[in-house]
């Protein structure tokens, strides 16, 4: 089996098990134990496969967004001992603490508005996706009706990186989600994930489903997990035998 799992960073650990509402959710198998069991620890970063491309699937960098930690813990254990060409490197509970909690914030801070600030779990994913010589990155989020921005949707941006918009567009297409795209990355707010690591060169792309903040909405992780799915078709990690 090709699968690895260490702790990119020790201060963000937490107990996901007392997130009820999560729990309920959450597929009941061996290696989603083993995931909350190195959350406790801090950030867990699974690695499946080998080679390339190499690329990246994050979820819970705002803790109370439920439906694609549902789905990507999912789509981890759906893969586990699968074959495929190609590295696929997930962060499901990427701030265990927050998500523990059930809250946005992490220390008090919006972990999606700081990936620019040293010193900050979402700058080490930054240097990480950079040491990892990661191919594309896609970073799942879960959005309430009425607020920013309320629809199923992808961020992209077309400068520096155009791939950016390339993968937005085909997910917009192929998931029925809004694309969102800015001419330059970081303009429309500062820190996200997504613009550092399309400002650093490595093709990024924001992946938003409809649901309440802490909640799961009917539908939504079946939602996020089609963004997924389709994120892998993109970047032709084709897997065999899937369910
Ligand atoms: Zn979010």
């Amino acid at each position: 089996m090709n699968q690895e799992m260490t702790i990119i960073s020790a201060e963000t650990g937490g107990l996901i098990g007392e997130n009820r509402t999560l729990m309920k959710h959450l597929i009941n198998k061996p290696l989603t134990e083993t995931l909350i069991d190195a959350a406790k620890n801090g950030t867990p970063l699974l690695k499946l496969g080998k080679g390339i491309p190499r690329v990246i699937l994050i979820s819970g960098l705002h803790g109370n967004e439920l439906p694609p930690q549902i789905s990507l813990v999912r789509l981890i254990n759906e893969i586990d001992g699968l074959k495929f060409r190609g590295t696929i490197y997930t962060i499901p509970f990427a701030i265990p603490k927050a998500i523990m909690h059930n809250t946005r914030r992490f220390d008090g801070y919006d972990m999606n508005r700081s990936a620019y600030k040293p010193g900050t779990v979402s700058n080490d994913i930054l240097k990480l996706l950079k040491s990892l010589k990661i191919d594309a990155v896609a970073d799942f989020h879960s959005t309430q009706k009425n607020s920013n921005p309320g629809v199923q949707s992808i961020f992209c941006s077309k400068k520096p990186c155009y791939e950016s918009f390339k993968i937005g567009k085909y997910l917009s297409e192929t998931t029925s989600s809004k694309i969102i795209c800015q001419e330059k990355a970081g303009t429309l707010f500062k820190g996200a994930l997504e613009d550092e690591a399309n400002l650093a060169g490595i093709p990024a792309v924001t992946c938003e489903v409809v649901s309440n903040n802490g909640w799961v909405e009917k539908g939504s992780p079946e939602h996020s997990y089609h963004q997924m799915r389709k994120f892998l078709d993109y970047v032709g990690i084709k897997i065999r035998e899937i369910l």
